[in-house]
């Protein structure tokens, strides 16, 4: 029998989910932070699975009618080269897209509406980084996989989407990583919980996703020694609940 990479690439995503749960509970970066805490159902049902599936068929969906229409696809321009190449490729284009995006969306009152249901959570953990406003989501992941579909092989979307599945539910982690100077690189909950944290030294820094590498680069990464933050979260009447979090982007001006 043979198992197909997108049944592998699932597998790896439920794994590495349980583990960083039980390294949650075993080396708590915050203690006392409970697994079921408030939003999970919400977070973990109509964000993680729902809203993630029916956004895919939106977003491959518009990818393939743009292939189908430009043929882009048939140039085959990347896919000569080998998986670890292109992976590596693509990686790192979007993760320097995405760092200047999300940077963009802290600085526009426009562009913050779609992307503060993400920072509304108050207990930050490992299920924490599935809350995104759909629009968000939209965006992002356009940008982020048409490249993919059009140049790369079919194989560099499934694992890409692993990837970020695992790295996502890993920065949020409340987990108590200590990973010194590899922090400058390779991003991790050590510096994204700071991004989260309710607390005016750490606001507008920390952007990156996956290399920390661009904070550093560019000037805003924030990692004060021997301290952790207090709290998460935005001001107390942020809505609760899918549809209230949908709706408040579109709240009029105050
Ligand atoms: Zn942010
Ligand atoms: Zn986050």
């Amino acid at each position: 029998m043979e198992i197909s990479l997108a049944t592998t690439c699932t597998l790896i995503v439920l794994l590495s989910g349980g583990l960083l749960i039980a390294l949650e509970r075993m080396f708590p970066y915050t203690p006392g932070q409970p697994l079921f805490r408030g939003g999970f159902l919400t977070d973990l049902g109509l964000y993680a699975i729902v809203q993630s599936y029916v956004l895919g068929l939106v977003i491959f969906g518009f990818i393939a009618w743009v292939d189908e229409h430009s043929g882009v696809s048939r140039a085959m321009v990347l896919r000569s080269q080998p998986l670890a190449l292109q992976m590596g490729v693509m990686l790192i284009i979007h993760d320097f897209y995405i760092y200047w995006f999300h940077r963009w969306q802290h600085h526009s009152s426009l562009l913050w509406r779609i992307h503060e249901a993400h920072h509304s959570t108050t207990e930050v953990d490992w299920l924490s980084g599935s809350r995104s406003h759909s629009l968000e989501i939209l965006v992002n992941q356009t940008v982020e996989f048409l490249p993919i579909v059009l140049l790369a092989s079919p194989e560099v979307a499934v694992m890409k989407g692993a990837v970020d599945a695992v790295w996502g539910m890993y920065i949020h982690s409340n987990i108590n990583v200590r990973s010194g100077w590899l922090q400058r690189v390779i991003n991790g909950p050590e510096m994204h919980r700071w991004h989260h944290a309710d607390d005016p030294r750490s606001h507008n820094r920390n952007f990156s996703t996956k290399f920390a590498v661009w904070d550093w680069l560019f000037g805003t990464a924030y990692l004060p020694r021997g301290e952790k933050p207090t709290a998460y979260g935005l001001h107390d009447d942020f809505p609760k609940g899918y549809i209230r979090q949908h709706l408040y982007a579109f709240r009029r001006r105050s």
